[in-house]
């Protein structure tokens, strides 16, 4: 029996997890359709229902003033030239998402020193007390770890106080890939691996749900991947706080970090190692929003049981000029023509209502 066989096995039985030279003999091995199929099998243990979900909410970036500088970003500006939204602005995109049956929101920024510490609360409380019905899901590690160091108090307090001010969830960006001598070549300004961790370990001890993000193909090897995977999989086994795994690829930027975009082969392939490798966290999502439409319909076939959000506003992948658009009709479609129900769900995968598939159309 060879290595891929012993994997074919372990998946079969349920005998996971697989091992990180396990991970590498998948990344070597050229057949995805080998892959897709186990990681379709490794799908279908963990979510017999024949359905797959997806989220209305959009994405709000409060400022786009940051200085990190990340080599792979379009979206930063210095921060004495940046866009600060106004809470009016911030409310009224709210507004305009629940009208949209939007659930939920994504608050993100660039790291401002210019906004002191009270803009966050202020902000955070503003949006509860007018729509407590929305799911804040808001701040990456990274802006939790640059508040803790600019405004010197500890991670675990800012996200009780961010709590206390309406915080819901956590989404994982700003991870790349969890393997410092990658983010030291592309975002050598922000946390360390170390850091990411850190944050989603104290946000998960305090009740927090959260994502868990990779943007991989700037140049990184398998093994940076596999470690990103195994730092991911570790702080689950101990807090069991990710409800998702989000991998999409480096949106090629004024070629600063490859040449060439990456392709759909790598990005299938790594989406179903995604899924078999990380056996304990619940949802795999596929990226309409950087694969395109067909590509993230395709994905749902590769390991993937969510096709993500709606997006009623993205900046930051449109920032590099890599801009799709969706509806709420569309993203069913693309979920029933797949061969599922489909189901609309909050930021943290609680269930909203099913749209049952009647024919492939
Ligand atoms: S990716 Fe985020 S942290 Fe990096 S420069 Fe852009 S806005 Fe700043």
């Amino acid at each position: 029996m060879d290595r891929f066989d012993k994997i074919k096995e372990k998946v079969y039985s349920g005998d996971l997890p697989i091992s990180e030279e396990e991970a590498i003999e998948l990344f070597n091995h050229s057949n995805i359709l080998e892959i897709g199929y186990l990681a379709d099998t490794v799908r279908w243990k963990i979510h017999p229902e024949k359905t797959a979900s997806f989220v209305i909410d959009r994405n709000i970036n409060y400022t786009d003033g940051c200085v990190t500088e990340c080599l792979f970003c379009g979206f930063h500006k210095k921060p004495e030239e940046c866009t600060t939204l106004d809470f009016d602005t911030l409310l009224k995109k709210v507004e305009e998402t629940v009208k949209l049956e939007g659930t939920g929101i994504l608050l993100q920024g660039g790291m401002n020193p210019k906004l002191p510490y009270s803009f966050y609360i202020e902000m955070l409380k503003t949006i509860k007390s007018a729509f407590p019905q929305i799911d804040i899901h808001g701040f990456s590690p990274p802006e939790i770890q640059f508040f803790s160091k600019h405004f010197k108090k500890p991670v675990k307090q800012i996200l009780e106080e961010f709590i206390d001010a309406g915080l819901d969830s956590i989404p994982g960006g700003g991870a790349e890939i969890l393997s410092d001598r990658v983010r030291k070549r592309i975002s050598p300004k922000k946390c360390t691996s170390d850091q990411w961790i850190e944050v989603m370990r104290e946000a998960h001890k305090l009740g927090l749900k959260t994502t868990a993000t990779m943007m991989f193909g700037t140049g990184e090897d398998y093994t940076d991947r596999v470690e990103h995977f195994r730092r991911i999989r570790e702080l689950q086994e101990e807090t069991g706080g990710f409800v998702a795994f989000i991998p999409w690829t480096y949106q090629i930027y004024r070629g600063r970090l490859i040449k060439f975009e990456n392709t759909g082969y790598d990005y299938l392939k790594t989406l179903s190692i995604a899924r078999i490798y990380l056996h304990n966290i619940p949802n795999i999502q596929a990226s309409w929003v950087t694969q395109g439409k067909k590509m993230g319909q395709i994905g749902l076939k590769f390991g993937a049981n969510d096709l993500g959000s709606t997006m009623i506003e993205e900046n930051v992948v449109k920032s590099v000029g890599v801009s799709h658009t969706i509806s709420k009709e569309e993203i069913i479609r693309l979920i029933h023509n797949a061969g599922f129900d489909a189901v609309q769900r909050r930021n943290t995968y609680g269930f909203v209502k099913i749209y049952k598939r009647k024919q492939a159309v």
